[in-house]
């Protein structure tokens, strides 16, 4: 079988040639090729000999996703695309232009198997993991349709990235590497609904990533409701997690609220989030839920919105509300995938 020379760190690429009786060099000119230069065909790598080229083209394939859909916000502040993987299966990523640069929101599965009643991921549940070259095509995928700089990544597209641990790891050590994308680890953030015992897994790589859980209420109660998965991990363990987290990595940990109206977005609920997470270092993240008129559910209106917010901030938390962006795009986690197979049915 021919080797995908795409999405491996250089050590790999380096065996693959002298594996093959050519000298180690060659591998940081192959990934030249790839990630500085955007040359997807060997015959085209007019650097390498041509014996080395026959022997590429016969040994080794260049195979990532490809594009098939492209969505633009109007204000030009979001890129949506879907991408196409080998085997057929659909994902997406989104470039959200911010003041501080650009971020992409990176998928990590193909759907999801986690259920939460809000997010249109899940609705087929999860059908496989994505390898670390998947993710990393994502933001080659901007790089090269639109020459952007990546300041940032976030995984918070399809999936739950603590379920597809070593391959979420290494796609982070992948973004890190100074031949590739060369991004500080402390732009990286990873979103998860929760996974207890993977959050020590993770404080134990000694990464300096942000870690944002998905909390999305303030007692077990509400949350089993919304997010069926969290019944494995009671809210007190998340937590606990969290602290631990923040005292071995020194990262302050994001928790992500989605408001819901009529579900966790009272001012009792405000109070009982600050006594659930205590004088702990963290930061709250609002986001008014998004796209989710089919199931009916709503955010709340904005005044509701900044009472939430001003409860958290008078019990000295760091708040932010997430800015609306990509909505008229269905930039939520998986709604343009779903409009594209319902259009292509
Ligand atoms: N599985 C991970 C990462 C993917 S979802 C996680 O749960 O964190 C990324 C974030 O988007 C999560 O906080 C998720 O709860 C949120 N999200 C999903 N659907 C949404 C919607 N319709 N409106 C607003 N936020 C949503």
């Amino acid at each position: 079988m021919k080797w995908n020379v795409w999405g491996h760190p250089l050590k790999e690429t380096e065996q693959f040639f002298q594996e093959g009786g050519f000298p180690r060099f060659r591998a940081k000119q192959l990934h030249d090729y790839l990630y500085k230069r955007y040359v997807y065909d060997f015959a085209q790598m007019t650097q390498f000999p041509a014996a080395m080229r026959d022997w590429l083209s016969e040994n080794a394939v260049i195979e990532k996703p490809e594009v098939v859909r492209q969505q633009h916000s109007s204000n030009g502040d979001t890129i949506k695309l879907l991408l196409r993987l080998s085997d057929g299966s659909l994902i997406e990523t989104v470039c959200m232009k911010h003041d501080y640069g650009n971020s992409i929101c990176v998928s990590t599965q193909v759907g999801c198997a986690m259920g939460c009643i809000f997010c249109a991921s899940t609705r087929k549940g999860m059908e496989r993991n994505l390898t670390p070259g998947e993710m990393l095509a994502q933001i080659y995928a901007f790089r090269m349709l639109y020459q952007i700089p990546v300041h940032s990544i976030v995984l918070m597209g399809s999936g739950e990235p603590l379920q597809n641990y070593e391959n979420v790891l290494q796609f982070m050590h992948l973004c890190h590497a100074p031949d590739g994308l060369n991004l500080s680890y402390r732009g990286m953030t990873l979103s998860t609904c929760g996974i207890a015992p993977a959050i020590y897994q993770l404080a134990d790589e000694k990464i300096p990533i942000t870690l944002a859980i998905s909390l999305h209420a303030p007692n077990d109660e509400i949350r089993n409701r919304i997010l069926p998965s969290s019944r494995k991990y009671p809210i007190q363990t998340l937590i606990d997690a969290a602290r631990h987290y923040f005292n071995v990595t020194g990262r302050r940990v994001t928790f992500e609220y989605i408001l819901i109206k009529g579900i966790n977005a009272e001012r009792t609920h405000a109070e009982e989030l600050c006594r659930l997470v205590g004088d702990m270092s963290c930061h709250f993240n609002l986001i008014p839920i998004n796209g989710t008129e089919h199931i009916q559910l709503y955010p709340p209106d904005h005044q509701a919105i900044e009472r939430f917010s001003q409860i958290l901030e008078k019990h000295g938390k760091s708040v932010t509300v997430r800015r609306q962006m990509g909505d008229e795009i269905q930039a939520a986690c998986g709604q343009l995938k779903r409009r594209y197979l319902k259009d292509n049915s």
